[in-house]
């Protein structure tokens, strides 16, 4: 089916078009820029922002893919979860067009659309898989066992997300926003064994309710502390070697878990999702523990892990081939949709 998708659950307003699993579009406008200053994103500056991008994103991805809004079979929406104004813009959006074009609509769940983007690599994809989604709002371990009816959450984050603590750890070293890709361009000439900081939730006492959960926050703290006696001690900060010691620090915790997961569920499969994804650290680790476990690992292309409208196509068209009904309009946006729920 030819399926239109449309995802505004965060800061990127994505409308992408796939026919089945072929991706024929994927536009995508950020507005990450607008929230720099504030080291974080900005709800209500989110909102406004997709208003303002998603008829063009419509216009370019339509363009872009050479199919006109009558040719589609059905539209999918990100329906959660994540900012409410913000999913409340693309959920309006996709009713609109759904109602004045007579097309059947899928709501569906944003996480669960991180794990679809694989059916995009033109690869087979098999099932069950375990599912790492790292990005600024989530940090989720996932068991799939069927994309469209059988998601478990193993464990996800009990403070901040993994993004979440790239941004506020580069903010403390002085790096700007978004800390992520510049924690990981300094951390290239730092040591990673230099500091020796804190893995959450990974004690033994921890491995009975948290051990797929993850902690982050500790981490962030331990960065500061570290960062604060450097300076009171007139000592100057070795950046690179803290952004190093801390990328390492996120990285073990992140892939330890994932791994065990994977065993533990007897699973040999392992997918990434999420903006972390683009971490340099992240996929050279993922790589080497899943090769010693024998664990395939699959990553899809970065404008394919980021938030994007063409993985909520690409859910929506998994749904329709595997004969799920169409949503009743009557759905919402709903913040904190849980990722068991992957149609609303
Ligand atoms: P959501 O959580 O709803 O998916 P998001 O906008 O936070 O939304 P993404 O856009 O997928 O998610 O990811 C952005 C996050 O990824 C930011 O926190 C950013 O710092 C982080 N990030 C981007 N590149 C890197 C990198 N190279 N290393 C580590 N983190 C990175
Ligand atoms: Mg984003
Ligand atoms: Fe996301």
């Amino acid at each position: 089916p030819l399926v239109l998708g449309i995802e505004t659950s965060c800061d990127e307003t994505g409308v992408g078009i796939v026919r089945g699993t072929t991706l024929l579009a994927n536009v995508i406008a950020s507005s990450m820029d607008e929230h720099a200053r504030y080291g974080g994103v900005v709800p209500e500056i989110a909102a406004r922002a997709h208003l303002e991008a998603l008829t063009p994103a419509l216009t370019a991805a339509l363009a872009e893919a050479k199919v006109s809004l009558h040719d589609l079979d059905a539209i999918a929406v990100t329906s959660g979860p994540g900012l409410s104004g913000a999913l409340m813009v693309g959920v309006a959006a996709a009713k609109a067009l759904a109602l004045s074009l007579g097309k059947p609509l899928y709501a569906v769940n944003h996480l669960v659309g991180h794990v679809g983007a694989d059916v995009l690599s033109g690869e087979d994809v098999e099932y069950p898989t375990i599912a790492l989604l790292v990005s600024g709002g989530h940090t989720s371990l996932l068991l799939v066992r069927d994309l469209v009816s059988d998601v478990e959450l193993l464990g996800e984050t009990i403070d901040d997300a993994a993004g979440e603590a790239f941004d506020k750890v580069a903010r403390l070293l002085g790096l700007p926003y978004p800390g992520g890709p510049q924690i990981d361009r300094v951390a290239a000439t730092g040591d990673p064994a230099a500091i020796r900081f804190p893995r959450g939730l990974s004690q033994p006492k921890d491995m009975d309710r948290h051990r797929y959960d993850f902690s982050f926050s500790g981490l962030k703290t331990a960065v500061a502390r570290w960062v604060e006696r450097a300076r009171d001690a007139g000592e100057e900060v070795p950046i690179a070697d803290v952004a190093a010691s801390f990328r390492e620090a996120v990285t073990d915790v992140l892939l330890t878990k994932a791994v065990a997961a994977c065993r533990d569920r007897g699973v040999p499969r392992l997918l990434l999702g999420g903006g972390v994804v683009a971490n340099a650290r992240v996929r050279e680790v993922a790589a080497e523990r899943c090769a010693a476990a024998g664990i395939e690992l699959r990553i899809p292309p970065l404008s394919l892990c980021t938030d994007n409208g063409a993985m909520i196509a690409a859910l929506g068209a998994q749904l329709i081939e595997s004969g799920h009904a169409p949503s009743d309009l009557s759905f919402g946006a709903d913040s904190t949709l849980p990722v068991t729920v992957i149609q609303a």
